[in-house]
């Protein structure tokens, strides 16, 4: 039975074609209505597909960074996982693994200072910046990756000789990023099950995602393995530091705005 035979009209840009895509913009024929089985279908086929699937994307990052990175900044994207959707299911494991290990034990309590004096400032709030702040606690690890434009921007300062745009330092950041944090995941599910290991498993997580910051610069500029380690390791602490002055920044607002308005009432 040869189905490929048939010219088709794209429903999404009514460019005729023959196959199983559309040559002009991509799109995958669905002859079905969307029945949950369908639906269900086209997203796992998303995750696994051999060409530009999730699991595909992690396995061509690991085993070649450079070739992947430059591959996709000069165009080839398609058979990729798109970086920012890439860095969102990476979020979404993070916020999995927490509710799980939240379930588990009470290690994820440990977090960082980052939000530590704002819930000590939080007893003359109401109850729902109390609640906010709490969230923002548990689902910390999640919520880093907003960390990643800040990333980006140090990075692009401190390896300004790439000649790399903005937004190229961007694209490899969301895949770095989502990498280290996915292997971090990984690490922090086996200390999950070793007693007082919290502060070993932030150490790690952060030394993991270093080292997969190095090997990312160091095969995709191509520059001696030292300069890269202390450039990568400036660009995060600067990075890292932007994130935390700015995050502060907005909850200090954010709190000094509801306690406005709550005086008001
Ligand atoms: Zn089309």
């Amino acid at each position: 039975m040869d189905k490929t035979v048939n010219v088709v009209i794209c429903k999404n840009c009514g460019n005729k074609f023959e196959g199983n895509y559309c040559n002009i913009c991509g799109q995958k024929i669905i002859n079905n209505r969307f029945t949950f089985g369908v639906f269900f279908k086209d997203a796992i086929e998303n995750i696994f597909n051999l060409e530009s699937g999730f699991f595909f994307t992690i396995q061509q990052l690991l085993l070649n960074p450079d070739k992947t990175i430059k591959e996709y900044l000069s165009g080839k994207t398609k058979v990729y996982f798109n970086p920012i959707k890439f860095l969102l299911v990476v979020a979404g494991i993070s916020a999995l693994f927490v509710i799980i290990s939240k379930t588990y034990d009470n290690s994820i309590q440990l977090t960082t200072n980052l939000t530590n004096n704002l819930i000590e400032q939080s007893e003359e709030l109401p109850p729902f910046a109390i609640k906010l702040m709490a969230f923002l606690k548990t689902y910390l690890n999640v919520i880093m990756i907003i960390i990643v434009p800040f990333y980006a921007f140090s990075f692009k300062l401190l390896f300004f000789r790439t000649k790399l745009y903005y937004t190229e330092h961007l694209i490899i950041n969301c895949y770095a990023f989502g990498i280290g944090h996915l292997l971090s995941i990984i690490v922090s599910f086996i200390f999950l099950f070793i007693p007082n290991s919290t502060a070993i498993d932030m150490v790690s997580g952060f030394i993991i995602l270093l080292a997969v910051y190095i090997y990312f610069y160091q095969r995709i500029t191509e520059r001696k393995l030292l300069g890269t380690i202390l450039f990568s390791i400036f660009s995060m602490v600067i990075g890292f530091l932007l994130f935390v002055v700015i995050f502060n920044l907005l909850i200090f607002v954010t709190v000094f705005i509801v306690k406005k308005y709550t005086h008001l009432l």
